[in-house]
């Protein structure tokens, strides 16, 4: 169990000596909600981009988004919802249903959930007033709805639109009601509610770092780094599985960046050291980046032969700008009669011991770097599926080979997965493969 103290101090009660005080004394992590309003956000083509924008601004300034809620144009679910936000969240924001039709709803039920009246601005409604003059309109009566303000809440100004925003401190809690559109809602948050909030959460500096591990499963991961991170509230780690690879993310708070990199750094290399070179990416490049940097600084060329993955390395390789340096050469060898006009597989080999074979893949792989003349010939060869897989060969079964001047290798892999799968992870093995050579 893990005890995690006010002020970053972190101590396992099983072993206190192995109790961390961190570095820099930061208060609490502040917790926000965000609540998306509009009917029409429901509807299943329709994405709350507003959201994901406002969390993102939210974590840079070391604010945590523990909730996001989308409610419809409907009173008593709204009032519910605001009401039971800022019991539980220091930081409350909505977007959306501040226009001056009837389900632009936000400002009543707001103002009815915090236990607080609505007035009338009159200095707001005369600015409503002579904002529709300067297009050369009236009013609509309607509109002077958008000049109510809840007791107690500061007027968010909006260049964009008629519908001003509202900041309301409630007990603890900082309350932000802004317009649905993005380009009314950003400008409002960047302008008014981001530096009320950053000196709230006290000017904290969010860094993230993101580590990716291949060759590992996700359980074998945490297995081997848990007993480290957590120790750690601060950076706090996340794990996830993406496709092929293993991504460990590092979030550190710090009064600097300077502050928040050196509390990384210190976790990343502790990281490092269990890991080894499982880890390919320390700040979040793709495998074919990392790749394509090492065989830039060795002065070394490449060239492919594929069959299961047709084309997938070739393309993923030449995707890193620069690569014309290093990649001299891709060859999609399909079927048998292709291997052996295009990189020389020996008939008798296919012949033997089939297209997937471990012969057949290192004569590629040798087949490819003779004709293309590079340093490394790399070569894939394997049963993608969803057809094709045999008992003694099942679909997944996939054989990687690497070549170079001293040695060819081999690996023999089990790939699990629907076809799109086993083809990503059949080229993300074969790259692995050429980085672990080049280290
Ligand atoms: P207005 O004065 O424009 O009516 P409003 O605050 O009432 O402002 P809404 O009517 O709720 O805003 O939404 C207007 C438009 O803004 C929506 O039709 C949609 O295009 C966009 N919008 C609203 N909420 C979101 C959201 N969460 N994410 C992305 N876009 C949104």
């Amino acid at each position: 169990m893990l005890f995690r103290g006010s002020f970053s101090l972190i101590c396992n009660p099983e072993s206190w000596s192995s109790c961390l005080l961190s570095p820099i004394l930061l208060a609490p992590t502040l917790t926000a909600e965000i609540i998306a309003i509009g009917s029409e956000l429901l509807a299943p083509d329709r994405t709350d981009t507003n959201s994901l924008w406002l969390t993102e601004k939210l974590n840079s300034i070391g604010i945590e988004v523990k909730l996001k809620t989308i409610v419809g144009d409907d009173d008593s679910r709204l009032e519910e919802t605001i009401r039971d936000a800022v019991k539980r969240s220091r930081v409350v924001i909505t977007t959306g249903g501040l226009g001056p039709t009837e389900d632009d709803i936000t400002r009543k039920v707001a103002a009815r959930a915090l236990g607080r009246r609505l007035l009338l601005d009159e200095a707001l409604l005369d600015g409503i007033r002579k904002r529709f003059q300067s297009f050369g309109l009236t009013m609509p009566e309607r509109n002077s709805r958008q000049a109510m303000v809840i007791d107690g809440a500061e007027v968010l100004d909006n260049p964009n639109g008629t519908a001003p925003g509202l900041f309301i401190e409630h007990d603890d809690t900082s309350v932000a009601l802004l317009p649905g559109p993005p380009r009314e809602m950003r400008p409002m948050f960047e302008n008014h509610v981001q530096p009320r909030l950053e000196s709230k959460a006290g000017h904290l500096r969010v860094v993230r770092r993101v580590l990716r591990v291949a060759g590992m499963g996700e359980s074998a991961v945490d297995e081997r780094i848990a007993p480290i991170y957590t120790r750690y509230a601060n950076p706090q780690t996340t794990i996830l599985f993406n496709k092929s690879e293993i991504e460990v993310q590092l979030t550190a708070r710090g009064r600097t960046e300077a502050d928040a990199e050196t509390l990384l750094d210190k976790v990343s290399s502790e990281l490092e050291e269990e890991l080894g070179h499982s880890i390919f990416a320390f700040r979040g490049e793709q495998m074919e980046e990392v790749v394509g940097l090492r065989l830039s600084v060795g002065g070394y060329t490449i060239a492919v032969a594929e069959s299961c993955t047709g084309g997938l390395i070739a393309e993923r390789l030449t995707d890193v700008a620069g690569s014309s340096r290093y990649f001299i050469e891709g060859v999609v060898a399909y079927s048998n009669e292709s291997k052996t006009r295009t990189v020389g597989v020996e008939p008798v080999l296919l012949l033997e011991h089939g297209a997937v074979s471990a012969p057949v893949a290192e004569a590629m792989a040798e087949g490819i770097r003779k004709r293309a003349g590079t340093d490394f010939g790399l070569a894939v060869t394997g049963i993608a599926g969803p057809g094709g897989g045999t008992e003694e060969k099942p679909v997944g079964l996939v054989y990687i080979a690497l070549a170079s001047e001293v040695q060819t290798e081999h690996r023999k892999l089990m790939l699990p997965g629907d076809r799109q799968l086993i083809r990503w992870r059949a080229s993300q093995a074969a790259l692995d493969l050429l980085r672990r050579r080049l280290i």
